[in-house]
C-alpha cells in the first residue's frame, strides 16, 4: 500500500543543492512525488509504502548535503493520488519575493579533490564550484538568484559545463556559478601599473613565488581584495604594516589546512568546527608559544586570527606557498575593503607589489567574518561573508517592513519584514566618505534583493551619528529612535527567540543614553517595547570627550580621582610619568568641571583606564586596544575579587567600583604583578554584576538574563558572569549575532516594530 506525506523542512536548505539532492535520494529509493522551495524552506510531497517513507524521512533528517542544515522537519499525512514519478517544481513565483540569494559557501571536498587532481579538467581552476559550494551573495546582482542576474552572466557555459548544469543527476545541476577553464573567468598576475608578471607556471604559482620572496601581493577574493604576504617573515609583515599604515591591529592568517591551523593556535573541538564550517570565518584562538608566524602578525595579542581557504584560488595559493599567509583586508587604514578592480589598483598601488586578479566582478563588498568560542559555544564577532544574507528568524512577525540603520562603529544595518531579519554585511566605522558611500549602496542593494520599501526607519539616539542622519533623511517613513543598550538587549532576545521581559546586562564602550550622557554599564529590565534602567555602573568623566577614548591615561586619571577623592598616588604610577604636572593639572581641571568632560558609564572605558594604570599604557592605537591588553594579561589561576559595592539607594542603582580601583591601585603600587591585579579586577566586575542581577531579580522577579555589548568579547568576563548566575538564572550569550555594535541593528528593528505596532 502506498501512503503519502507532506514534509516541511526549515533551516539552511535553499541555494545549497538541497532540492536536487532530495530528487536523487527519492529516485534512488523509489519515492514518487515532488519537491519545491517554499517561503521558509523546502516542501516535499512523498509517496511510497510506509517503511520506505520512514527511511526517506530519516535520511532527510540525518544526512543532508554538507552546506545544508535541517533545523526543523515536520511530516503530515496527506490523502492524494500518488504521481507516477518524482519531480522538482520551480519556486512559487506568485509568492512573496524573498531573499532567495544564499550566502557564499566555502569550497566543498568534492570540488577540492577535483582542483588537486592533475587529470581533472578543473585542475588548479580557481573558479570551480558546485551546488554545494561557491560564491552566491557576492556575485548576485539581482533576484531571483539565477546565472543571468549574477556577475557570471558574461561567461556562457561551454558544452561540458552546460551538460552538468542541465543534468539533475549531476553535482552541478543548476549550479549558477558553474564554470571551467574553457569557459569561465580567468586569473592574471600584474604589477600595479598593469604589466603582466611573467614566469613559470600559472598566475597562482607566480603569485606564490612572489609572496615567498617577501613581496606583498593583492589577491582578489570573494567579497573584496586581500593583501597577502608571508606570515612567517618578520620583514614582510613589518613592511605590510608600514605600507598599510596599520600600527598594531592584528592581521588574520590563512593556512592551508586544519593541521597547519593546529600548529599556530590551540584548537579545541568547537574552534575546529568553526574553522571547518561552510561560513569559514576568521577564528580567534589562543596563539601557541612557538607558532611559526612572525610576532608582528598580532603584536599585542595572546590570540591569533586563523582561517582556512574558502575558494579554490586560496587552496591552490596556500599549497603553492607552503606556509601561512597574512590575509588582511585590502584597504588603507580605516577605508572600506577594495572590491572594484580599478579602485583596488588605485588605492592599493602603494601597498601591493603585484595584483592577482580576475575578470569576474564582485557585486557586493563583503569582508571576512570573525568568530571565537566562549563557554564552549561559537560567538560571531563580525557577521559578514558566509552569513549574509541569511535571515535571523523572528518569533513574532513584524507588521511593517523596518530598516534599522545600526550604530556608527562596526556598523551593520538590518532590514526586517514578516518573520525574517536580514543583517547586511559588515560596513565598518562610519567615519569617512568612502565607508558612508559603501553603507548607502549596501542598503539600497539589500532593499532591492528583498523587494522591500521600509515603512519604518530605526536609528540610534546619538544625534551626530552618520547613521542617524541617514535615517532622518529618508522621507515618507516613520522614524524611531532606539536607545543603544535597549537595542543590544533586544538583539540578544531576538537571537534566542525571547519575548521578554528579560534582565539585560549591556556592557560596552559607549552608547547615547536617554539623558544625553554616555552609557555602557547597564542592567536593564526590558522587553521589545521598553526598558527600565535598573542599575548602571557609577559614571566617570571623559576629560576631552572622544579624545579620551584613544588617550586612555585621561580616563585613568578620572577613574583614580573619583576612587581616591582627588588624592590618588599618581606619582607612583608609571602611566603618568610621560606627562608634566601642568598637563596633568589641566586634565584634572576638566575632570572637576563640566566643560568638555562628559559623564560616561561604559564598562569599556573602565577597562581602558585599568589597562592604562596596570600596564603603564598612555594611549590606544585603536578603540579598545588597551582594554583588550588588560583582559589578556589576567592570570587564569587567580580568582579572588577585590571589594566592590552596589548602591540601591539611588535611582538607578549604582554599581560602584571605587573600592575595587583603590585596592587594585594599592596592589600595583606595592609591586604586585599586573596579571594578578587584572585577574582580581575581572573577578570584582563579575561579582558586582552577579550581585546587581541578583538584587534586580529580588525586586522584579527571576527573569531570563541576556549578556550583550562589546565587552562580552572578553571571554573571562562572559564566562565568569555566566558561571556566577547559573543555575539560578537562564543566561543567554550571543552566538550568531555579534555582541558588539555589529549586532545592534537587529535589536533596533524589533524595538521599532514593537513601538509602532497597531495591535
Ligand atoms: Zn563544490
Ligand atoms: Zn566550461
Amino acid at each position: 500500500m502506498v501512503t503519502g506525506c507532506r514534509i516541511e523542512i526549515r533551516g539552511t536548505v535553499q541555494g545549497v543543492g538541497f532540492r536536487p539532492w532530495v530528487y536523487r535520494l527519492a529516485c534512488s529509493t523509489g519515492i514518487t512525488g515532488r519537491v519545491a522551495n517554499g517561503a521558509d524552506g523546502v516542501l516535499i510531497e512523498a509517496f511510497a509504502p510506509p517503511g520506505a517513507l520512514d527511511a526517506f524521512v530519516e535520511r532527510l533528517r540525518r544526512d543532508p548535503p554538507p552546506a545544508a542544515r535541517v533545523d526543523r522537519l515536520t511530516c503530515l499525512p496527506i490523502d492524494r493520488e500518488a504521481p507516477p514519478d518524482f519531480s522538482i517544481v520551480g519556486s512559487d513565483a506568485s509568492g512573496e519575493r524573498r531573499a532567495s540569494i544564499p550566502p557564499d559557501l566555502a569550497t566543498c571536498d568534492a570540488c577540492l579533490a577535483e582542483i588537486l587532481d592533475p587529470a581533472n579538467r578543473r585542475y588548479r581552476y580557481a573558479f570551480t564550484s558546485c551546488t554545494g559550494c561557491g560564491p552566491r551573495f557576492t556575485i548576485a546582482l539581482d533576484v531571483p538568484y539565477d546565472r543571468a542576474t549574477t556577475t557570471m552572466a558574461p561567461f556562457p557555459m561551454c558544452e561540458a559545463c552546460q551538460r552538468e548544469y542541465d543534468s539533475v543527476l549531476d553535482r552541478r545541476f543548476h549550479a549558477q556559478p558553474n564554470a571551467c577553464p574553457r569557459c569561465g573567468p580567468r586569473l592574471r598576475l600584474e604589477t600595479a601599473n598593469g604589466d603582466a608578471v611573467d614566469g613559470e607556471g600559472d598566475a597562482i604559482a607566480r603569485a606564490a613565488r612572489w609572496i615567498a620572496a617577501g613581496r606583498i601581493v593583492a589577491v582578489k577574493g570573494l567579497g573584496g581584495w586581500h593583501l597577502a604576504c608571508d606570515a612567517t617573515s618578520a620583514d614582510a609583515v613589518a613592511e605590510l604594516r608600514r605600507r598599510k599604515r596599520r600600527d598594531e591591529k592584528p592581521f588574520a592568517v590563512m593556512v592551508a589546512d586544519e593541521e597547519w591551523a593546529g600548529r599556530l593556535a590551540v584548537l579545541e573541538a568547537p574552534e575546529r568546527e568553526l574553522l571547518r564550517s561552510v561560513e569559514r570565518p576568521i577564528v580567534l584562538a589562543r596563539r601557541k608559544h612557538h607558532a611559526p608566524v612572525a610576532r608582528g602578525v598580532a603584536p599585542d595579542s595572546i590570540r591569533i586570527g586563523v582561517m582556512l581557504p574558502y575558494t579554490p584560488l586560496h587552496h591552490v595559493l596556500l599549497r603553492d606557498a607552503g606556509r601561512p599567509l597574512v590575509m588582511t583586508s585590502g584597504n588603507v587604514s580605516e577605508e572600506p575593503i577594495a572590491c572594484d578592480d580599478h579602485d583596488a589598483r588605485r588605492r592599493l598601488a602603494s601597498i601591493a607589489d603585484a595584483f592577482l586578479g580576475h575578470d569576474r566582478a564582485i557585486a557586493s563588498r563583503t569582508d571576512d567574518s570573525v568568530a571565537m568560542v566562549t563557554a564552549g559555544r561559537p560567538v560571531v564577532l563580525r557577521r559578514s561573508r558566509g552569513f549574509v544574507p541569511r535571515p535571523v528568524r523572528v518569533e513574532r512577525p513584524l507588521q511593517r517592513p523596518v530598516l534599522a540603520c545600526g550604530a556608527d562603529l562596526k556598523n551593520t544595518f538590518c532590514i526586517a519584514k514578516t518573520d525574517g531579519a536580514y543583517l547586511g554585511p559588515h560596513i565598518g566605522d562610519l567615519e569617512n566618505l568612502e565607508t558612508y558611500g559603501s553603507y548607502v549602496d549596501a542598503i539600497a542593494r539589500m532593499e532591492r534583493f528583498l523587494g522591500v520599501r521600509p515603512e519604518i526607519v530605526a536609528h540610534d539616539l546619538h544625534p551626530d551619528y552618520l547613521s542617524t542622519r541617514y535615517a532622518k533623511a529618508r522621507e515618507g517613513v516613520t522614524h524611531v529612535g532606539v536607545q543603544h543598550h535597549h537595542a543590544h538587549v533586544a538583539s540578544a532576545m531576538a537571537e534566542h527567540g525571547l519575548t521578554g521581559p528579560v534582565l539585560g546586562v549591556a556592557f560596552d564602550g559607549t552608547g547615547y543614553g536617554t539623558d544625553g550622557t554616555s552609557w555602557g554599564g547597564e542592567v536593564l529590565v526590558a522587553d521589545y517595547a521598553g526598558f527600565e534602567r535598573i542599575a548602571r555602573l557609577r559614571p566617570v568623566r571623559l576629560p576631552g570627550g572622544d579624545r579620551a577614548i584613544r588617550e586612555v591615561w585621561r580616563v585613568a586619571l578620572a577613574l583614580l580621582d573619583d576612587a581616591f577623592d582627588g588624592d590618588a598616588p599618581i606619582s607612583r604610577l608609571a602611566v603618568f610619568d610621560a606627562f608634566s604636572p601642568r598637563v596633568v593639572e589641566t586634565v584634572r581641571r576638566m575632570i572637576a568641571g563640566p566643560v568638555n568632560s562628559p559623564l560616561a558609564s561604559g564598562l569599556g572605558r573602565v577597562f581602558d583606564a585599568m589597562g592604562a594604570i596596570g600596564l603603564g599604557r598612555t594611549r590606544a592605537s585603536y578603540e579598545g586596544q588597551v582594554a583588550m591588553a588588560w583582559d589578556q594579561v589576567a592570570d587564569p589561576s587567580e580568582r579572588r575579587p577585590y571589594p566592590f559595592g552596589v548602591d540601591t539607594a539611588t535611582t538607578p542603582w549604582s554599581i560602584d567600583l571605587r573600592a575595587t580601583v583603590r585596592a587594585a591601585t594599592g596592589d600595583l603600587v606595592s609591586g604586585r604583578a599586573p596579571g594578578t591585579v587584572s585577574a582580581r579586577f575581572h573577578e570584582s566586575v563579575i561579582a558586582a554584576t552577579v550581585e546587581a542581577v541578583r538584587l534586580a531579580a529580588r525586586a522584579r522577579g527571576v527573569l531570563p538574563v541576556v549578556l550583550t555589548g562589546g565587552c562580552f568579547q572578553n571571554v573571562r568576563l562572559a564566562e565568569g558572569i555566566l558561571r556566577g548566575l547559573s543555575p539560578t538564572f537562564t543566561v543567554h550569550l550571543h552566538q550568531r549575532v555579534p555582541p558588539g555594535d555589529g549586532g545592534v541593528a537587529l535589536g533596533q528593528a524589533l524595538v521599532a516594530d514593537a513601538l509602532t505596532r497597531r495591535d
